[in-house]
């Protein structure tokens, strides 16, 4: 810790001390971080933040945490619109949007992906059209995680069908809670239902209610895969014991309901941390092919951590997100699925039973069906793969016929 970083804590130790009241709504004390610039530090001043270099304000949650106070709203809303709204917002969505989300007052989801759109999202065919103050917005959109719940989406919707395809693309602030936005949830393979379906049929959005310029929206959406390759899985340290109090028990009662999408994460991320203690506990920890599997995954795990504290450093450098992320996000694939494996080794034909007398109550069958997730959701591997050879090592680009021609002649539906 440099002695400004050292000084930087002290006065947010002292701004706890003097603010910090349990019995203010989770909302109120929120917003008094929020408007003191500690929610987050690295933001510009005025907007939530102390315009801090990225890695200090990150550090700063860690001060929050060791003072046993809850910090700003997590997800989607923190993680990727009010982010995308700093950089290419107008200043009334950020007025509007941007304080609200930090508190939690307003939840988001991410209205990307379409039944024939995911890895070429560019090829989207969901439409927006004028009219008057409003666009209209017709389409489909499918995987939006937690949409049942979320007061806005971040949408992307086709504008100009006249134009090449990441031309004619604009980004939206959809107010989700109206009658042209259906929302139905879709069951997994591992028995959790966090994606929805999201039928849109002449949804309404405000003409205002536009990120960047219309047509711009291409370049808007980079900005926000930038930030979600980035996001970690983010979980909130837990409350500390005896956290009492009307903020917290808010806070508390936020985590269980925004946590519901989201419980199955840790799964499948693979449970690198239980391996070494199930080949213990089933005695496996003399096998040789379990041994040299484990090491395996220790290797990939440290070879991992030290990428990540890499991007770290480039983060507080000041440099903007980069093909780091992609990086980060394959090998988090590679780790979950040599875990799996591991966990496979180990427990054998039990590893596929759920219920009561199952591994670990089931926890190994659920890590071996959520596995493969981790390597489709926020880009597959195969596209990482594609950034990486093409951003960082300056391969020739993937071809693509369908790129330069207008959007209304680019043969679909096959
Ligand atoms: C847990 C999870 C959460 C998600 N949450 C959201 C969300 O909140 N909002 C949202 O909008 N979306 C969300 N998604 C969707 C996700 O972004 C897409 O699933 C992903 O981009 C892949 O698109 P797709 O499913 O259409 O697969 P496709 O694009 O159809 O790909 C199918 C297969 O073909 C391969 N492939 C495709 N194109 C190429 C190519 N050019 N080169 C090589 N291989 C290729 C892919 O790698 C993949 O193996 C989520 C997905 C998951 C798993």
């Amino acid at each position: 810790m440099t002695e400004d970083e050292g000084s930087i804590r002290a006065e947010l130790r002292r701004w706890i001390d003097a603010n910090w009241d349990p019995e203010l709504s989770l909302v109120q004390w929120r917003g008094r971080l929020a408007d003191a610039g500690w929610a987050c530090p690295a933001w510009p001043t005025g907007w939530c933040g102390r315009s801090l270099p990225p890695g200090v304000g990150e550090s700063l949650a860690g001060e929050l945490e060791q003072a046993g106070v809850p910090g700003p709203a997590e997800g989607v809303g923190r993680g990727l619109a009010a982010p995308v709204l700093l950089s290419h917002g107008s200043e009334e969505l950020r007025r509007r949007f941007i304080r609200p989300t930090v508190t939690g007052e307003i939840t988001w989801c991410q209205l990307f992906s379409e039944p024939g759109a995911g890895s070429d999202l560019a090829g989207l065919g969901t439409r927006a059209e004028r009219d008057g103050e409003l666009w209209r917005v017709t389409g489909q959109k499918v995987w939006s995680t937690g949409a049942a719940t979320a007061d806005y989406g971040l949408l992307l919707a086709r504008t100009d069908a006249s134009v090449p395809k990441h031309r004619g693309i604009t980004c939206f602030v959809l107010p989700m809670r109206q009658a042209g936005v259906e929302v139905r949830p879709l069951r997994q393979m591992n028995g959790h239902a966090s994606f929805n379906e999201v039928f849109l049929d002449q949804a309404e959005v405000p003409a205002d209610q536009v990120i960047g310029d219309p047509g711009g929206g291409w370049t808007v959406a980079l900005a926000i895969l930038a930030h979600e390759r980035r996001l970690q899985a983010s979980r909130p340290a837990p409350a500390p014991a005896g956290a009492t109090g009307r903020a917290w028990r808010e806070a508390l009662a936020e985590r269980t309901a925004a946590a519901e999408p989201h419980k199955w994460y840790p799964q499948r991320a693979g449970r690198p941390d239980l391996v070494i203690a199930r080949a213990v506990a089933e005695g496996k920890a003399r096998d040789p092919v379990v041994r040299q599997e484990i090491a395996r995954l220790m290797e990939l795990t440290y070879t991992a951590r030290w990428t990540a504290a890499r991007a770290a450093a480039a983060r507080a450098a000041g440099r903007p997100p980069g093909p780091e992320g992609s990086l980060g996000k394959l090998a988090s694939s590679a780790i979950a699925r040599q875990a799996a494996r591991v966990h496979s080794l180990i427990a054998g034909a039990s590893g596929m039973l759920t219920g009561s007398g199952a591994p670990l109550g089931g926890t190994i069958a659920e890590i071996l069906v959520s596995v493969p997730a981790i390597s489709i959701a926020g880009g597959t591997d195969e596209i990482q793969r594609t950034i990486i050879g093409e951003r960082i090592l300056g391969l020739p680009r993937e071809p693509d016929p369908s790129r330069d021609l207008p959007f209304r002649d680019v043969p679909r539906g096959g």
